[in-house]
């Protein structure tokens, strides 16, 4: 059997987030970041309004994240980074249904027509240039493409009538009157809309145990987990089918979230593992995708490239339960070859997965307080 480099273990790089501060997170420094601005990589031809619509509700989506990902053997993707984005609206959050998500992809040779060639100096000072506020107006509150202008101050952008309409109510009203004031690069209405800023600093996963478990280990995992009452298990003496079914559907779901919370739990902080070419970490084994479309330019195969983990939601302030958006894992899938297109913001997939059906069945069979 051969040893190939790649076909040993596979390093996964894990996510976490740094607080930093952020002037860092600026185009020019590439960053890998959470929440803010999007810090477009391509200063031009940035996606359009409709391209960062929500698929349900036709509302501008909000940015959630961005990973610097280039590919060292291609000179075109000597820069490259993955943006994605998620509707705010807890409505469009839909089980297994990615239609709330979006995903881009920019990627740059290093000689390009926005940045140095080197890497550029880290001082705060000039740090917003260059950035896309030197090519486009952009929206005050949502960093994306702003054409249309307050007839009021004629200064603040906006993408769109909600986003002008949001910022009005959050404090352009006052704002407006003296339009001195008005500042083109922030507004309050992005503070009601925007999520915290973090950076995103990536580490490679190094695990303590080995990462196969076999499937009696996994098995014992799983009733050692019953035993500690932490997962809903029916003491059911009748031996009806539907219960039966009911119960081995749990079980053969819960044995892969129990993969799924054994692999994280030495680094229970990771928001994101990538791992371009690999396998995801399934939250679940229903709802995988069969066939992922290949690239509609190139023809390509697309192949899993990374995954926005749960614990994210955490640090989104948006955790309400039953009424804010929320996902298992979002698994964003790019064309293998990273195609140079016409464009600089080409459209990748996202595909949600969620717990299933584990919450499904806690809700329909409640533990039973008496046992
Ligand atoms: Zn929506
Ligand atoms: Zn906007
Ligand atoms: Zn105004
Ligand atoms: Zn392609």
């Amino acid at each position: 059997m051969s040893m190939a480099k790649v076909k040993g273990r596979p390093i996964v790089e894990l996510g976490f987030l740094e607080k930093t501060p952020s002037w860092k997170l600026r185009s020019k420094f590439f960053p890998s970041k959470v929440g803010g601005y999007p810090a477009w990589l391509a200063l031009k031809e940035l996606p359009t309004y409709e391209e960062l619509s929500c698929r349900r509700c036709n509302k501008p989506l909000v940015f959630l994240c961005q990973l610097y990902a280039p590919f060292h053997d291609k000179s075109i993707c000597f820069h490259r980074i993955v943006f994605v984005f998620v509707c705010r609206e807890p409505d469009c959050s839909q089980d297994n249904d990615a239609s709330n998500i979006r995903v881009f992809r920019s990627q740059l040779p290093r000689e390009n027509e926005f940045y140095s060639a080197d890497p550029s100096k880290d001082i705060e000072l000039g740090s917003e240039s260059p950035g896309a506020g030197d090519f486009n107006n952009l929206c005050r509150v949502c960093g994306a493409r702003g054409p249309k202008t307050c007839g009021g101050c004629k200064v603040a952008r906006y993408c769109s009538k909600d986003h002008q309409a949001l910022d009005w109510k959050a404090g352009h009203r006052e704002e407006c009157k003296n339009p001195d004031t008005v500042s083109k690069v922030s507004c309050k209405g992005s503070d009601t809309f925007l999520f915290p800023e973090f950076e995103i600093e990536m580490e490679p996963e190094e695990l303590e145990v080995a990462k196969d478990k076999t499937e009696e280990e996994v098995m014992k995992d799983y009733q050692e987990l019953l035993r500690s009452g932490q997962v809903t298990h029916q003491n059911d003496d009748d031996s009806d089918t539907e219960n039966d079914l009911v119960d081995m559907a749990t079980k053969e779901t819960d044995k892969q979230f129990q993969k799924f919370r054994t692999r994280i739990m030495d680094y229970p902080d990771q928001v994101v593992r990538y791992d371009r070419g690999g396998e995801p970490l399934w939250v679940s084994t229903s709802n995988q995708p069969v066939a992922m479309p290949h690239c509609p330019a190139c023809g390509e195969p697309r192949q899993f490239e990374f995954q926005v983990m749960p614990q994210l939601l955490v640090h989104l302030k948006v955790d309400n339960p039953g009424k804010s958006i929320d996902w298992g894992t979002i698994l964003v899938y790019s064309c293998q070859d990273s195609c140079q297109q016409n464009k600089h913001y080409v459209e990748e997939v996202a595909f949600k997965q969620d717990y299933s059906p584990i919450p499904h069945i806690m809700k329909n069979h409640p533990h039973n307080e008496t046992n």
